[in-house]
């Protein structure tokens, strides 16, 4: 895809978002909060891995015949994967969780903010892996295309307000997140679009266009996890969002991959869920 055809993508998106938002009637159009939770299966997940168990029989060699062959040494086991290497609770830790329970300081605005679409920006150290990542996926016919990326405090606030001058407190609490918990402001999240079926774009059956269908499954080797699943609902607080895409960097999200941790809240131990800090 050229860069021309990305760029009218995602100015023709940005154009469908924003009309969504002036008739205040689409439930997916602002990230993650567009939708009550529904109710998801309970989740599980194996948190740890027991290491196999070394052969430990061989016969003792006997008189008439030669020594049996050293036992092969058992491989030195990988060093556990380091979750403390960095926070969870500072804005700028790129692995930083942001839920429901846990906010951005309203002050918060990254330092490192580059370009990465026509009025998107994201931290400097996503850019290459969304850049790898949208490349990767054209030629399985996945045409990403990039709608939103950082959000200030500011913006979110103006959106909410909005939101609730027109339709009222009920109907903004269904769909648009409180100003002050969205991922967006860390500027360590992306949603991203289907440029083959641009009307799922920020709804649900994003999930079933080719687009989606590849993040799903490949978006983890470039350092992103879809933040919001089925599967982890209850325990993020938010109903799924499958353009809603986190970078976290690669070896984290090669780790919570393999080892089939769904949310970052499982992988750090951090409460999340539906209800907000404060009430
Ligand atoms: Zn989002």
């Amino acid at each position: 895809m050229t860069r021309r055809t990305v760029v009218k993508v995602a100015l023709v998106s940005l154009g469908v978002a924003a009309l969504a938002a002036g008739v205040g009637a689409a439930a997916g159009a602002w990230g993650e909060d567009p939708q009550p939770p529904v109710a998801a299966a309970t989740v599980s997940w194996e948190g740890v891995l027991t290491a196999p168990t070394a052969a430990s029989t061989f016969a003792a060699p006997s008189a008439d015949e030669p020594p049996a062959a050293e036992p092969t040494p058992v491989a030195p086991q990988p060093p556990a994967f380091d979750l403390a290497r960095h926070p969870t609770g500072d804005p700028a830790s790129p692995w930083v969780v942001v839920n429901k329970q846990h906010p951005v300081p309203a002050e918060y605005v990254p330092a490192d903010l580059v370009d990465v679409a026509p009025g998107v920006q994201l931290r400097a150290d996503v850019a290459p892996d969304l850049t790898a990542m949208i490349d990767a996926a054209a030629p399985a016919g996945a045409r990403l295309g990039i709608l939103s990326g950082y959000r200030s405090y500011q913006d979110q606030a103006a959106t909410r307000a909005a939101i609730e001058a027109r339709r009222g407190f009920d109907h903004a609490e269904r769909y648009s997140a409180r100003p002050g918990f969205s991922e967006h402001q860390t500027g360590l999240a992306v949603d991203l679009g289907s440029t083959t079926q641009p009307g799922c774009d920020l709804h649900t059956c994003f999930a079933q266009t080719v687009e989606g269908a590849w993040l799903a499954e490949h978006a983890w080797e470039f350092g992103f996890v879809v933040r919001y699943t089925e599967a982890n609902t209850d325990v993020t607080g938010y109903a799924p969002e499958g353009w809603h895409l986190r970078w976290v960097g690669r070896e984290l999200a090669a780790h919570l991959h393999t080892s089939g941790i769904g949310s970052l809240e499982e992988a750090f131990g951090v409460p999340g869920g539906p209800v907000y800090a404060g009430g």
